[in-house]
Order: structure tokens, then C-alpha cells, then sequence
């Protein structure tokens, strides 16, 4: 076997992620399967290969491994049991079961960036999310802060900022990772590729903006505005991350610049990551592209942005659960440099994501005017 198209490349997740890596995987000729639940989710609609099976089952992931070279991921939230063993057998499990296993925890990513040295908000860790309260009331813990839950938290949901006595009222149960509030200037993202040889390179810098209640990314900018040596000094933390993890494939790390100018790392994801899906269209080498000549050692390809971007997530209106039915979106498609991605889901529930659109330019301004016209065009409803 001397060739990456001799391989046989298993994918846990067949979300829109999954779809994607699909979609890069093809013109590759690379041979890609996919598990899920259901033939019927995003990923399902493009991959030639499909197993239908649950990925946090031990003996689905087993049967699933049994005859694949390579394993990956594009969700955490997987069996990593059957990954060890797995890996064991000899087969390549990118990213490592026990990289995916410290990410899936808030807890032990922290540990981790403290004990490596890399910048990160002031933490502690409660098992017993009772103990949050007595800690502020014997002052030990002082308003406000954050409360994370440490694992099966994602898009906002397992996050709240506790300001007063009220919200202590409504702390998340579950063990817990509580951290300083930042005062957030910006929210960066880096995606950063190391390949099995280790070989690393990353994505330029983008600025993340937030949906003000839904907690989820609506508008994503690449280049980003912040200053360059922000963004060299962000590149260089993340870049430090991944070679003192090792991982192998991507890792996508959320860094907050707070209003003092300083950098820290938020949080990271093993895998191709919302932040990076403007490179399908924007750079020369797509995230997804990445992620596969990562896990399969094949040399790096170019990071560099050809043009300006702006991806906007298309969410399920709030007030709408239902069939989806995607209003003006021929207003859309009339747009010069638009893109349009609908991941193929049937329901729609309020800010699901339903898909993204990359608006590209050659001006980042005319790429946001484009995208703020399209956020008040297309509408997800019933
Ligand atoms: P998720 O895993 O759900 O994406 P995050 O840990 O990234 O959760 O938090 C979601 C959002 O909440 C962040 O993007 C940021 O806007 C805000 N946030 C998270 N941690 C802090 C913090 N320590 N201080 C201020 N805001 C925060």
C-alpha cells in the first residue's frame, strides 16, 4: 500500500462538517466512509460510502474501524474508547483518541494550557457545582464570572455568565469549569493543519461575531481586521499549541483579544471548524482540502486567502420550528460572489444551522455590504 488512494478514510459524523469533507475528499479520488445515525443527515447526500451506526457506541465504532486505514472525526463527542483500540490494532486515528478525549473537556483543555504556558483566562475546576456557591459566599469567588459545563457543552448551550445572586439560582448542575469574565475587544479564530509528518501550517487569521443571544457565530470576516502583530502573535500561540500536542489533521483555536491587548486562547476544536468554511471559496487550499492531506501526509497545500470573505451562518428564524423553507433565496443567488451552502436539512428549530453563505471580493468592505444585504434577504422558515 504506497499510495494515499489506496487508503480507506472513515469519517465519525455525517453533519455538515462531515458533508463538506465529503465534497473536498471527491476530486481527490480519496476513498471516504462516513457513520452516522442516518443516511438521511448532510453528509449522507454526498458521500459515496455510508454506514448507518452511532459513533459514541463502543461496538459500532469497532465494526465501523475493522476496515478502514484511517479514522477520523468531525465531531468530538465520539466513542474514544473504541478509538484507543482502534488505534491499538494499528490503524492511523487522526486526531489521536487522547487528544480528542483532553479537548472534549473544557477542564483538562485549561490544565493544558496552563501547564504548557499558553495564555488563557484565570480558571478553576468544581466537580461539585455546589461548591460554586459556597465559594462565593466565603468570598473566594467574586462576580462575575463564567461557568462553563466541562464537556458536551457546544454553541453556546453549556456557557453562562453569572453577574449576581440570581443567576446562581440557574447554574448549569454538572461539573464545572469557571473562569474570569474577559472583557472581550474581538474573538479571532486560527485553523491550524499539522500533517502526520509534521509538517505545520496555518490559515490566515478571521474575526468571529457573535449572534447576540443565540451564542453562536453569525458573521465571520477573513482578513481580519485586528492588527498584525496581533494576528502574528495569535498565529504563533496556536501554532506553539499544536506542536506541543502533536496533533495530527486541524485544530481550530478560538482566541479572545481583551480590551488590555492581550491575547488568550478560549477554546479549540480537533477538526475542520465553522471559522474556516469561507476557504472553500476564499483561499487556495480549503480547510476541509487541509484536513485531508493532513491525515494522509500528503504535503500542505497554500493557505492563502485569494480574496476577501465574509461567511454568514444561515439559522432557523426564532419562532419557526417546521419543515425549512428558505424565502428569497433566488434574491440571494442573483448576487455576484455569493455562495450559497444548505446543509440538506429537512426541520428547521430556531438557530439551527441550516447552512452558510461565503460572500467573496475583492474588497472586504464590498464583501460585508453584500453580506449584511443577504442576512436581511434570506429568511429560514415554515
Ligand atoms: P462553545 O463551546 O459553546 O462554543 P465557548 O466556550 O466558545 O462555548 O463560549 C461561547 C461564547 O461565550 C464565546 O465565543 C464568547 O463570546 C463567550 N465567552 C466564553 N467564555 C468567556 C469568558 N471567559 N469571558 C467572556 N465571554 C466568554
Amino acid at each position: 500500500m504506497n499510495s494515499y488512494l489506496d487508503q480507506k478514510i472513515g469519517v465519525l459524523g455525517g453533519g455538515q462538517l462531515g458533508k463538506m469533507l465529503a465534497q473536498a475528499a471527491s476530486p481527490m479520488g480519496i476513498q471516504l466512509y462516513i457513520l452516522d445515525k442516518d443516511k438521511n443527515f448532510p453528509a449522507g447526500q454526498v458521500a459515496p460510502h455510508f454506514t448507518e451506526g452511532n459513533f459514541n457506541d463502543y461496538d459500532d465504532v469497532m465494526a465501523f474501524g475493522a476496515d478502514k486505514d484511517i479514522i477520523t472525526i468531525e465531531i468530538e463527542a465520539v466513542n474514544t474508547d473504541a478509538l484507543v483500540e482502534l488505534e491499538k490494532m494499528g490503524k492511523k486515528v487522526y486526531p489521536q483518541p487522547s487528544i480528542v478525549s483532553l479537548i472534549k473537556d473544557k477542564g483538562t483543555q485549561k490544565l493544558f494550557y496552563r501547564n504548557h504556558h499558553l495564555p488563557t483566562s484565570p480558571f478553576d475546576l468544581y466537580d461539585q457545582w455546589e461548591d460554586i456557591i459556597t465559594d462565593v459566599e466565603n468570598g473566594t469567588l467574586i462576580y462575575p464570572f463564567v461557568q462553563k459545563a466541562r464537556s458536551g457543552g457546544y454553541d453556546g448551550r453549556g456557557v453562562q455568565v453569572v453577574k449576581g445572586p440570581e443567576d446562581l439560582k440557574v447554574l448549569l448542575q454538572v461539573p464545572s469549569l469557571v473562569e474570569d469574565l474577559v472583557d472581550i475587544d474581538r474573538e479571532i479564530s486560527v485553523i491550524v493543519a499539522r500533517s502526520s509528518n509534521g509538517e505545520i501550517s496555518s490559515f490566515p487569521v478571521v474575526d468571529m461575531e457573535f449572534h447576540p443571544t443565540a451564542n453562536l457565530v453569525e458573521f465571520l470576516y477573513s482578513p481580519s481586521k485586528s492588527p498584525i502583530d496581533f494576528q502574528n502573535q495569535a498565529t504563533r500561540i496556536a501554532e506553539k499549541l499544536v506542536s506541543e500536542l502533536e496533533i495530527v489533521g486541524l485544530l481550530a483555536v478560538e482566541l479572545f483579544l481583551d480590551a488590555n491587548g492581550q491575547i488568550l486562547i478560549n477554546e479549540v476544536a480537533p477538526r475542520p471548524h465553522n471559522s474556516g468554511h469561507h476557504t472553500i471559496e476564499a483561499n487556495v487550499t480549503s480547510q476541509y482540502q487541509q484536513h485531508l492531506r493532513a491525515i494522509t501526509g500528503l504535503p500542505l497545500g497554500s493557505t492563502r486567502s485569494n480574496l476577501a470573505a465574509v461567511m454568514v451562518n444561515v439559522l432557523g428564524e426564532d419562532g419557526y420550528t417546521g419543515r425549512a423553507h428558505y424565502q428569497n433565496i433566488e434574491d440571494c443567488l442573483k448576487m455576484e460572489g455569493v455562495y450559497i451552502h444548505l446543509y440538506g436539512k429537512e426541520m428547521t428549530k430556531p438557530f439551527r444551522k441550516m447552512g452558510h453563505i461565503t460572500i467573496v471580493s475583492d474588497s472586504l468592505d464590498r464583501a460585508i455590504e453584500k453580506a449584511k444585504i443577504v442576512k436581511n434577504t434570506l429568511k429560514v422558515i415554515t
